[in-house]
């Protein structure tokens, strides 16, 4: 075990993530009703991401305030049509997505409107008929849906579960490691790709070490395939492996791996210490980031520049932790989506 006094904890600094967010959400009062949804993440993240608000119904020339709109089945196919007026407003939306999305470049993730039949990303109603109040089957608005057939490998989310602890500490896990593949690509540098791919281990150690194996041969490119085609595989791989929170056994693996590390060379004090602590992560009373702050203090100490190296320890801004919110983790929900169930 190496000793390091002069070893300390340097912040790493990180890129601008690019986000498309829906535009009712604390940006404008662009709802049907002439509503704007309050939504403190905003202003949370003002400085640490850029935003590109978008309301697709203005966007198709609906104003505000405007008749509710729904979705309806029609065969496998979902219209969104406006009761009150009879309009269809299907090939209007999916003709805007199409060129919004077309035209969007360097974006790293969306925020979206949950529940709206527009920007809604899950259990969306889809209605039997335009104006009968049964529901055939439930799924994603219209717009939601191109975003996810265009770029289903982005950092994806909507509003409503972004309001949990452990959804949100996921989703900026991808989004700020997303837009630091971005900075890569502009390189074109292939070694920043393969120290990428050395910083990102234990994160996709705990995701998902099925793609952890894929990605290694990708970034060693024995083939010498172009820069471009090796980062576009591997980006698309990489944003797969991060589809869903890692689950918390996976979790926990991590934790204890990089615990054996310094086991031999800690006090039976210490020891309990960190079981405990891992057992209050199993048990949801703190948020993994409290135990991997344990296991820094002892990178530091044993002067592992390897691990303070690991982006698991620093995966976005530590200002973006809102610990007050830490509690959530305790509700079935929470647990669930940190299990990736
Ligand atoms: S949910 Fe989407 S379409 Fe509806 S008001 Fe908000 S941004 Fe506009």
């Amino acid at each position: 075990m190496k000793t390091n006094d002069q070893k300390t904890l340097v912040p790493a600094s990180f890129p601008r993530p690019i986000v498309v967010i829906s535009r009712c959400l604390e940006f404008d009062s662009c709802r049907y009703n002439g509503e704007r949804i309050p939504f403190d993440l905003v202003g949370e993240l003002d400085g640490f991401v850029e935003f590109r608000p978008v309301c697709p119904e203005m966007e198709v020339g609906l104003g505000v305030p405007r008749d509710t709109i729904r979705l309806v089945a029609s065969g496998p196919r979902d219209l969104l049509v406006q009761p009150a007026t009879g309009r269809d407003l299907t090939a209007e939306m999916e003709g805007f997505s199409k060129s919004f999305l077309d035209g969007l470049e360097n974006v790293d993730g969306f925020i979206l409107k949950n529940r709206s039949p527009t920007c809604g990303l899950r259990s969306v109603k889809v209605y039997h008929s335009a104006d009968k109040p049964v529901t055939a089957r439930h799924g994603p608005g219209l717009f939601a849906k191109a975003v996810l057939d265009a770029h289903p490998a982005l950092a994806i989310e909507d509003e409503g579960r972004l309001r949990n602890y452990r959804i949100r500490e996921h989703f900026f896990t991808k989004l700020f490691a997303l837009a630091r593949l971005r900075e890569i690509g502009r390189t074109g540098r292939m070694r920043d790709l393969v120290q990428f791919q050395a910083r990102y281990k234990f994160v996709l150690l705990a995701y998902s070490e099925k793609h952890l194996r894929q990605l290694g041969p990708l970034v060693a490119n024995q083939e010498k395939k172009p820069f471009d085609e090796v980062f576009a595989d591997y980006r698309n791989v990489f944003g797969h492996a991060l589809a869903r929170a890692p689950r918390y056994t996976s979790v926990v693996n991590v934790l204890q791996h990089v615990y054996g590390f310094f086991r031999k060379d800690l006090t039976s004090g210490e020891k309990a210490f960190f079981a405990e602590q891992l057992q209050r992560y199993r048990d949801s009373r703190i948020p993994a980031s409290v135990v991997a702050t344990v296991l820094q203090g002892w990178m530091v100490r044993f002067g592992e520049d390897y691990l303070l190296d690991q982006a698991f320890f620093a995966p976005f801004p530590e200002d973006l932790i809102n610990v007050s919110d830490s509690g959530k983790g305790r509700s079935s929900d929470a647990r669930r989506a940190g299990r990736g169930d």
